[in-house]
């Protein structure tokens, strides 16, 4: 088995800001993005629910 699929598993990623975590797995239905969605593929003037940051303040987080 190949050791680490980078492509293949969902990612998490968290304000650095407020500590709200996206899923790329669960998307964020009630913020119009659909369950799935890459983080790479959520618009960049897309902004956290919570504080307002913008995908910059966001950081790949392991779960
Ligand atoms: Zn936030």
């Amino acid at each position: 088995m190949s050791s680490k699929e980078s492509s293949g598993a969902f990612q998490t990623w968290m304000c650095l800001i407020c500590g709200w975590v996206y899923d790329e797995a669960a998307g964020a239905p009630d913020e119009g993005i659909a369950p799935g969605t890459r983080w790479a593929d959520v618009p960049m003037n897309w902004t956290c629910p919570e504080c307002g940051a913008r995908k910059d303040d966001f950081e790949m987080t392991e779960i």
